[in-house]
């Protein structure tokens, strides 16, 4: 008899996202002539950089000349994307990355869901608290929790993050292995500053932890002094993995691209407590379950890094960064107070009431799509979080709306 992994069984019913689609469709069907405006799910709207696009093309006709086609590629990327990768990303901020610590991959998600899998059952794990779920139900599916009780995962660390702590995690008051961090945060917009992830390193080094570092909207940072990897933190290398994405970047969410760094320094323990490579494990793990990214879709990811596509990266995350100011600016108008949206697409809302009832309200008074914070987490719970990925006219008619209609 096949029988089904009995840890499913513990998710909650449905994803989020899935559960707000429900909402939004019955709308649509009782309001046919409503121009549903969405500005809850976090992808992306405008174009990919032409810079990226060219190279895309180029890519794809090399794969119909004999003497350019190119078959499986190296299952951790192209050196030719890794190689800049290096250089713009991490060279320029003081951290030791090289080339060949860079895994390409298809996406972050991916990355940062499967990664759990190089480490034992028995882990226990710290999650932020509101927190972007695919940490959270990766475990759960791992079998690393118990039942969910009271908006929470028995056998789960969560780390608070509330307006008390400027939605910065404390340390946790008890030993844990594997802590997820987020920074800029989704969901809430927050960014971790260079002391609070010195404290950080030094609990992983302190307690032969490993750091999940998720830097996906890494390109939103608009202060230099704001770190930009964890790398850039003394020691990290040893006790920290980082994702970053081309998704929120260069609009990749469609095209599928996205880059993990696993330090050679990085190490995991065995049962004897003998250092094992986790850059090793990774490795394995990824040249069995996985055949690499395709070849136009690295070149087009390269390109991102052209002097051109340096510029035009830069100008559509502007682009986001000034519909986020934009709706900062309404929300305070309401009396409201919100975080987030200054280094990143996401504007963290206190609604001081049920965030599904203003989830509601704001469908059905002025047909914007919000999302409601506690589906990311018990502390979410009175929170809404508005994205800024949406057009200019698409965001200013939903303020007006909003502004409206509150
Ligand atoms: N990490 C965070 C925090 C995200 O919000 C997202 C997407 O919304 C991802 C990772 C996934 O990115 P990708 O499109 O590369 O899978």
């Amino acid at each position: 008899m096949i029988r089904a992994n009995k840890h499913f069984k513990k998710l909650q019913s449905s994803y989020l996202f899935y559960n707000i689609g429900l909402r939004v469709k019955a709308f649509q069907q009782d309001n046919p002539a409503a121009n549903v405006i969405r500005l809850g799910i976090g992808d992306v709207t405008e174009p990919i950089p032409t810079a990226c696009i060219e190279a895309f093309h180029g890519a794809v006709d090399d794969q119909g000349v004999r003497a350019t086609f190119r078959g499986y590629g190296p299952n951790e990327g192209y050196p030719f994307l890794r190689k800049v990768i290096a250089e713009n990303d991490f060279r320029p901020r003081n951290t030791g990355i090289q080339a060949d610590e860079i895994f390409i991959s298809d996406g972050s998600k991916c990355d940062c869901g499967n990664f759990q899998e190089l480490f034992s059952p028995g882990t226990i794990v710290a999650i932020t608290d509101p927190v972007y779920p695919v940490y959270v139900d990766t475990n759960v599916m791992a079998g690393r929790t118990g039942s969910f009780n009271d908006g929470c995962y028995d056998g789960l660390v969560y780390l608070p993050c509330t307006p008390q702590n400027q939605f910065k995690p404390a340390l946790p008051d008890q030993q844990v292995d594997l802590i997820y961090l987020c920074s800029p945060n989704n969901p809430t917009g927050a960014v971790m500053d260079k002391t609070c992830l010195e404290q950080w390193v030094s609990y992983a080094k302190e307690n032969r932890a490993l750091i999940l570092f998720d830097a996906a909207y890494v390109d939103f940072i608009r202060d230099d002094s704001i770190p930009h990897s964890i790398f850039e933190i003394e020691g990290a290398e040893e006790v920290a993995v980082e994702f970053r994405s081309f998704s929120k970047m260069a609009g990749f969410t469609g095209v599928r691209c996205a880059y993990t760094i696993v330090p050679k320094a990085c190490m995991a323990y065995d049962e004897n407590g003998e250092p094992v490579s986790v850059r090793d494990l990774w490795t394995r793990r990824q040249t069995t379950k996985f055949n690499g990214v395709s070849y136009p879709v690295q070149r087009a990811a390269a390109a991102a890094f052209s002097d051109e596509g340096r510029l035009q990266v830069r100008a559509l995350t502007d682009y986001y960064l000034e519909n986020a100011k934009i709706i900062r600016a309404a929300i305070t108008e309401l009396g409201l107070e919100t975080t987030g949206g200054e280094h990143s697409p996401y504007i963290w809302i206190n609604a001081v009431e049920d965030d599904w009832a203003v989830f509601d309200r704001l469908l059905q008074r002025a047909s914007v799509v919000t999302t409601p914070g506690s589906g990311f987490g018990k502390n979410g719970a009175g929170f809404i979080r508005i994205s800024a990925f949406n057009s200019r006219e698409n965001v200013m008619e939903a303020m007006t709306r909003i502004k409206q209609n509150y």
